[in-house]
């Protein structure tokens, strides 16, 4: 009743704008909402309805496409006379995180369906749109609505198509129905298998680069993302568990309770459950709720029970029936109560925001980077996406904390070197990716616990309290060839990064041949390091303007090529030496399907396709012992659970067969538990040592803590790295790995190209007692000849969520380099 109230009252008071025209989705759709899952097509088809009826409040713009090609929408919603001022409104906002104006309204952003298969978030979005402009609208009076009905489009509509495919008829709410079991890949991620709502901070998805310049623009005061959790919890909202990282200030922390209150109030009108506090931490920065908690918002994650495994409806544990209907009436409850708040609170928030972006003593004021360029260009690239302003640096000497020895004391830098500075108006963000070590709350976290890039590009950088003023132009010269010899006799190439590994792959796939230099030589008084590429004019005799096309793609991959006029080198061994190996363009098949991990897949796939730009073939478990592997020259077994059935007596055979002959295996993470300790295999697994200090835990509420002694959640730890074995050519004689769990294999007796020496203390993130133990002299890294062929262990994942850009090398390393 009090909703018909609202409704005519709302009529009346804008008579002009159309509200009483306007079709709700249940109108729109022809159905009822909750009774199907809606295509994205259809949604699209009714949000542009919404803009072109109510024209004077909705404003859509398409921010972009998928891989699929799906459209990527925002919706800007608010009163009709604040969207004739949208664009001064926006100005003003963003002037008063800038410290100046007055501005009187609250930006409320709202994020679906992140992950494809929690789908009601998109269906409620569709009736939370509809009520705020007709029922709700007076919360537009003093707010911006912002609104993306789906970030992720084509993982949902993997799962509503799928969906749609098996439900019966009517749906079944027998859990054990198919249409509630999700095949390997389930709708959760995107395209390329990635999760979406990891990759916020590291950019590596089309959605993500595309969506951040708009959230740059508006730099919302709320940001929530709309998920799904298990089919048998209830609801979870704001405020967030512990761990909260230290740069979220108490007014977010505050400001989290009375929004989470206010939800709880209508929830408990109408007997729903809830839970906060619990779960769902505030550490990790790549998520939809901490980095625009880390951009000033509040920002949060609302969990509703059911994704993928609810269907249209479905018996839960107690026996209960949770109907996407019910669904969608929590998602809208909290999507209208968390607008609600911001309208009443225009004041606060606009306040608080702007001291969040005001100047903050942080422990370090200035981060100090240098090293390989592809990894700075790639880098700057990262910084220049979040628009955190960097320079450039006189060579200098600074007293700060160095990360490569892990020690503070007084440090020599480079000339050119990078400067980033928590002293700007993204300090806060600054801080979070490039500190050394987050502080860390609690163990008990969601996610990985390190992640300072620093480490991840593999840079020399010094952390200093001092403020610095830096260049702002780089001094450091571009790389041009403009003078390369056209006609030499060969062109040198370094091989230490990406760009490097990418020049290669262009160059094999034009059937230009290149060789590889095993070792370190001297030629025309220049050193060149091992893995230096070699492109010669006697064998590339073929090709017709040889230094030409070399010239143009050295351009587009930003390499400095050196021509030379003779194969004979000062030091070392001559080009036509059987140590300047050819390189052997790969032939690559990827093993997908079960037991494969889609996440770990899809990395890889991502990696040949958007990174290395080189093909592969993937090749489904499901037929893979009828196929010939003679065809491919490498086989890539992506991390996963249930290799040991999979790599039964008869596949093991194949493989070992095809290995002899000289097929090179890539077996990556949790598939070594299917190969390690076979008498074939020269990788032994390491057991958790029983700590004789150990005693078991008593109180039953400790337990999840004793057994964290036992893990290791994402941290950071050294390596030694073995630089004269191919697989690590290009690198130093340090590493820092990403460490995502506990698995450890002992040293090989030959071919530990990557390893952890006595000290296992991670230099960053967490790792327990027992497991900092069990990490003592522990390989990374390694390769096994077998035969004709060879095996490569890769105990870390180098490509984990595609950020870890200094691991990047190892995998093309083993790709090209190793035989
Ligand atoms: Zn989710």
């Amino acid at each position: 009743m009090l909703k018909n109230i609202l409704f005519f009252s709302c009529l009346f008071i804008s008579f002009f704008s159309k509200a009483q025209e306007l079709k709700s989705p249940s109108e729109f759709l022809g159905y009822e909402l909750g009774t199907r899952f809606t295509r994205h097509h259809q949604v699209v088809e009714y949000y542009n309805y919404l803009a072109k009826t109510a024209y004077d409040r909705v404003q859509l713009i398409e921010y972009g496409k998928t891989n699929e090609y799906r459209p990527l929408l925002l919706a800007y919603i608010s009163s009709a006379g604040n969207m004739q001022d949208l664009e001064k409104i926006r100005q003003s906002h963003i002037a008063n995180t800038d410290g100046t104006g007055d501005p009187s309204k609250a930006i409320v952003w709202l994020s679906y369906n992140v992950h494809g298969n929690e789908s009601v978030s998109t269906e409620a979005s569709m009736l939370t749109i509809f009520d705020l402009l007709t029922i709700k609208s007076d919360y537009l009076e003093n707010t911006v609505v912002i609104m993306d009905p789906c970030i992720n489009p084509d993982g949902r509509d993997r799962y509503v198509n799928w969906y749609n495919q098996h439900k019966n008829t009517p749906f079944e709410v027998d859990p054990n129905s198919k249409e509630h079991h999700e095949g390997w890949w389930s709708g959760r991620s995107n395209h390329y298998m990635f999760d979406l709502n990891r990759d916020w901070a590291w950019l590596t998805q089309k959605e993500s680069q595309q969506r951040l310049p708009y959230y740059q623009k508006w730099l919302p005061h709320i940001h929530v993302d709309f998920h799904e959790q298990s089919v048998d919890s209830p609801y979870y909202f704001a405020p967030a568990s512990e761990p909260f990282h230290e740069v979220i200030t108490d007014f977010q922390r505050a400001f989290q309770v009375t929004i989470g209150k206010n939800h709880a109030k209508y929830f408990d009108a109408n007997g729903w459950f809830y839970f906060t506090k619990e779960r769902f931490d505030l550490f990790y920065p790549s998520y939809g709720d901490t980095y625009p908690m880390y951009s000033g918002a509040i920002g949060m994650t609302y969990e509703q029970g059911g994704s993928g495994r609810a269907g249209l409806g479905v018996i839960t544990e107690n026996g209960d029936t949770l109907t996407l209907k019910d669904r969608i009436a929590h998602h809208y409850t909290t999507g209208i109560s968390t607008v609600e708040v911001a309208a009443k609170n225009i004041a606060a928030l606009n306040s608080e925001i702007r001291k969040f972006y005001a100047p903050k003593n942080y422990k370090y004021n200035s981060f100090v980077l240098s090293g390989n360029d592809d990894q700075l260009r790639k880098l700057t690239s990262l910084m220049k996406e979040h628009q955190l302003a960097f320079s450039y640096t006189n060579a200098t000497t600074l007293k700060g904390f160095n990360y490569t020895t892990g020690k503070t004391g007084s440090f020599k830098t480079k000339e050119g070197s990078i400067l980033v500075s928590t002293k700007q108006k993204k300090g806060t963000l600054v801080k979070v990716l490039f500190e050394p070590n987050a502080v860390l709350s609690d163990s008990l976290t969601y996610d990985i616990t390190a992640w300072s890039l620093p480490y991840a590009y593999g840079l020399e950088a010094i952390a200093t309290k001092v403020i610095i003023d830096g260049n702002t132009s780089n001094t450091v010269a571009e790389v041009n060839n403009t003078d390369l010899n056209k006609n030499a006799y060969g062109y040198l190439t370094d091989w230490n990064g990406m760009d490097d590994a990418r020049f290669l792959a262009e160059l094999l796939q034009k059937n230009i041949k290149v060789r590889t230099a095993q070792e370190k030589f001297t030629l025309h008084g220049q050193n060149y390091e091992p893995g230096t590429l070699i492109i010669t004019k006697g064998d590339n005799e073929q090709i017709v303007d040889l230094g030409s096309t070399l010239e143009n793609l050295a351009k587009k991959h930003h390499k400095k090529l050196n021509s030379v006029e003779t194969g004979f080198v000062d030091r070392g061994k001559d080009f036509g030496s059987d140590d300047v190996k050819m390189i052997a363009p790969p032939k690559i098949a990827v093993l997908t399907g079960e037991p494969t991990n889609t996440l770990r897949y899809g990395e890889i796939w991502h990696f040949f396709e958007q990174q290395l730009m080189y093909p592969m073939t993937a090749l489904d478990t499901e037929y893979l012992s009828e196929v010939n592997l003679e065809t491919y020259n490498v086989l890539i077994l992506p991390d996963g659970d249930g290799y040991q059935s999979f790599l039964d007596s008869s596949m093991q055979e194949k493989i070992n067969d095809w290995i002899d002959k000289g097929g090179k295996l890539i077996a990556m993470g949790s598939s070594l538990s299917g190969l390690a300790d076979k008498d074939w295999i020269s990788l032994k697994s390491k057991k958790m040592a029983k700590d004789s200090t150990f005693i078991q835990p008593e109180i039953y509420g400790d337990v999840a803590r004793e057994e964290m002694k036992e893990e290791i959640t994402g941290a950071i730890f050294k390596t030694k790295v073995d630089n004269t074995h191919p697989m690590a050519f290009g690198y130093n004689e340090m590493y820092f790995t990403l460490k995502l769990g506990n698995n450890a294999y002992h040293f090989l007796e030959e071919g530990s190209v990557a390893y952890i020496e006595d000290n296992s203390k991670p230099v960053a993130g967490f790792a327990g007692s027992l497991a900092q133990k069990k990490m003592k002299n522990t390989l990374v890294y390694g390769v096994q000849e077998l035969g004709e062929g060879s095996i490569i262990y890769m105990i870390d994942n180098p490509l984990f969520r595609g950020f870890w850009e200094n691991g990047k090398l190892f995998f093309a390393n083993a790709l090209f380099m190793v035989n």
